[in-house]
């Protein structure tokens, strides 16, 4: 159907919905606690049961995990806070305007700021925050017309380049300079800011404690087996546990490399965004594509081999060989910047960031393979903690002559049962539905929304997409148990390898049956949310609805998966299996009810109707597709998904009054 009028997708605004950055920010924080649980709690597991015994050593490694998880925190905040004071000493960045140069120039310097701060109070997001300006004319690259914004928490900087003064200055070049401006001020409107530099602090403390903790434990191994070795006492069982250092220290390479590939994602896919909040503030993406363009040689922000402490700032030092051929490999599998056509390319067509991401959808899927093998640790924690305290209890008093003893065993087995399930309940929905419902569902729901706005046969999520979508996180899910370093309830042994397409199959078809409903509800609870608001309650309720709906097939599923991997199929487990799949037969009907539960909550809130217009009060044509426009007023009716009006940029302050070079005394006399 040709049509004239301009297509609507192009209005549709991608800050509407959370974005890529929020996700893949999330991920890599839940990556973090998950696996550092698991190696610290293997490292300490593996070398305490030669000093302790058994049951103690299994509670200690577990609190052990919590302790070095919050120790990982603690210190990737303590270095965030002191890497943006750092890079400053270190670049030697002078707070702008600079106070050097002769006066003409200190004039020209001052008008810029003065332009800089006009611009920055007219954007809303900026508008409020604190921001210390500084001044690069030091670095290698301070002549390019690039800038950065860096800093943690409340201090938040930006640094400019020599090079944006030559920009402002340069008639033909007072948009590019903009464009550079507003993309830095991007960053700190998305809260990039505080976020880049935790990832990077949290990326860098992690990789050495997944290194020191690996260590311990392989060093341990190592010197239990020789030492068995030379008091002639090896057998059959140190063989295992050379294979068990094995899958350490496969483990934890790739999971470091795992932390690596999402902590670059998310300083990657953070510049579209940064991009697309300059777009809009312009009003034209021509200035930024221009500026990309122009830029023969990659500028500071778009460099992939800046050092991992500072993203976006070249720093000129001969690699050795072996570095060079490191960052050769990091640059094609993790690169740190997307190229300037890739950026190009999102820049013009904006659609394209509200698809579902494959690479999230089979990160989080890995997470949630990795957490669910981890957590089965964590279930034996209470218990643990039970039994201690019991033993001490039992110790302690004469159990004969006190009856209120009994009273306080059975209060505390009643507080275990209770603290047992509150652990479980937490790890399921932390290292589980978390990163389900807040990645892959939000953009299933983002895509459903698009697709209503958009001609058939141009849809973001086709069948034949949802269904792939299913099965990567299928075979996601399985993978991630089987790379978690702990033997936990999903991670195969080597003779039920063969199961593995099995179990990602079925893990594929209880995500089918939860994707179809999620993308039924998403392209219709958004038509009818009129106004410039987003609809934060009807996408979080949404987000509660398909938690409460997946819950029990994924329950089910990671049940059965974990009970076919430990059964010995040959013996005891002839019934084991049919009643896994009836189990799952009637959790799959559990969750439609939950749906339709939801679906009548839902359509009594009237979030199924047809849209009002906030202007004149008429219902819009009530069609498959959206409006944008009121048909019978023309107002804008789903604002707040609609690409805002751009800013108005306040005109250039006036020119400083011309003096000659041989005026500046005049200007710093005594006059
Ligand atoms: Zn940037
Ligand atoms: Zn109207």
């Amino acid at each position: 159907m040709p049509s004239s009028e301009p297509r609507p997708v192009f209005q549709l605004n991608p800050l509407a919905f959370p974005v890529e950055t929020d996700m893949r920010y999330l991920l890599l924080v839940i990556a973090a606690v998950g696996t550092t649980f698991g190696l610290a709690n293997y490292a300490i597991y593996s070398v305490l049961p030669s000093f302790v015994p058994d049951s103690t050593a299994k509670g200690i490694s577990i609190i052990g995990a919590f302790v070095i998880v919050l120790l990982l925190f603690g210190i990737a905040h303590q270095r965030a806070g002191r890497a943006a004071r750092a890079l400053v000493a270190r670049e030697q960045w002078e707070l702008f305007p600079p106070p050097g140069g002769d006066a003409l120039e200190r004039a020209s310097l001052q008008r810029m700021t003065t332009h800089v701060d006009q611009v920055m109070q007219n954007l809303p997001a900026v508008a409020g925050q604190r921001l210390d300006l500084h001044w690069n004319d030091s670095s290698a690259d301070h002549l390019k017309n690039a800038g950065m914004a860096f800093g943690y928490r409340d201090r938040q900087h930006l640094c400019l380049n020599e090079g944006m003064h030559a920009a402002f200055l340069n008639a033909s070049h007072t948009k590019e300079f903009l464009s550079v401006l507003l993309h830095e001020l991007g960053h700190v409107a998305n809260r990039d800011v505080s976020r880049t530099t935790f990832s990077i602090e949290l990326g860098r403390t992690f990789t050495q404690l997944a290194a020191v903790l690996a260590t311990i434990t392989i060093g341990f191994l190592l010197f239990y087996v020789s030492r068995r070795r030379l008091n002639g006492m090896s057998d059959q069982n140190d063989v295992m546990v050379l294979g068990v250092i094995m899958q350490i220290a496969v483990s934890a390479v790739l999971i470091t490399a795992l932390i690596e590939v999402i902590r670059a994602s998310v300083l990657r896919v953070r510049e579209y965004y940064a991009d697309t909040r300059a777009r809009q503030w312009l009003g034209s993406a021509a200035p930024l594509i221009d500026g990309f363009e122009r830029r023969a040689a990659p500028g500071p922000e778009a460099s992939a081999g800046a050092p991992p402490a500072v993203p976006g700032i070249v720093v000129q030092r001969s690699s050795p060989p072996r570095r060079a051929l490191w960052q050769l490999i990091r640059d094609y599998l993790a690169p740190l910047h997307p190229s300037n056509k890739r950026r190009i390319n999102a820049l013009e067509n904006p659609s394209a960031l509200f698809e579902v991401d494959f690479l999230t959808v089979f990160v989080a899927s890995l997470l949630i393979g990795i957490g669910l093998s981890a957590s089965s640790l964590v279930f034996a924690l209470p218990f643990q903690l039970g039994d201690v305290a019991t033993v001490w209890l039992l110790h302690r008093l004469d159990v004969q002559t006190d009856s209120t003893l009994w009273y306080a065993i059975l209060a505390l087995a009643l507080l275990i049962a209770v603290a047992t399930f509150g652990a479980l309940v937490g790890l399921f929905v932390t290292l589980c539905l978390v990163p389900l419902v807040g990645t892959v569902g939000v953009m299933v729901q983002r895509a459903a929304f698009v697709d209503r706005t958009r001609p058939r046969q141009e849809s973001l999520l086709p069948l034949r997409r949802l269904l792939m979508i299913a099965l990567l996180v299928g075979s996601g899910v399985v993978l991630g148990g089987a790379i978690t370093p702990t033997p936990g309830v999903l991670s195969l042994q080597q003779n039920r390898w063969l199961l593995a397409p099995a179990f990602a199959m079925a893990w594929a078809i209880a995500l089918t049956a939860w994707l179809l409903p999620l993308r039924w509800f998403a392209g219709r609870v958004y038509r009818s949310h009129v106004g410039p608001k987003p609809p934060t309650v009807r996408r979080r309720s949404l987000a509660v609805l398909a938690s409460l709906a997946i819950t029990p097939v994924l329950l089910l599923t990671m049940v059965g998966q974990g009970a076919v991997i430990s059964a010995d199929l040959n013996a005891t487990s002839a019934g084991l299996l049919p009643s896994l799949v009836l189990g799952w037969l009637l959790s799959l009907p559990l969750s439609f009810v939950i749906w339709s539960i939801g679906a009548l909550f839902m359509w009594l809130a009237g979030w199924f109707g047809p849209a009002r217009c906030p202007a004149c009060a008429k219902t819009a044509s009530y069609t498959r597709a959206i409006t944008l426009h009121c048909t019978h007023c023309g107002e804008p009716l789903i604002a707040w998904a609609v690409t805002p009006a751009p800013i108005s940029i306040p005109p250039l302050p006036p020119l400083p009054t011309m003096q000659s070079d041989d005026a500046p005394p005049a200007l710093n006399g005594p006059y």
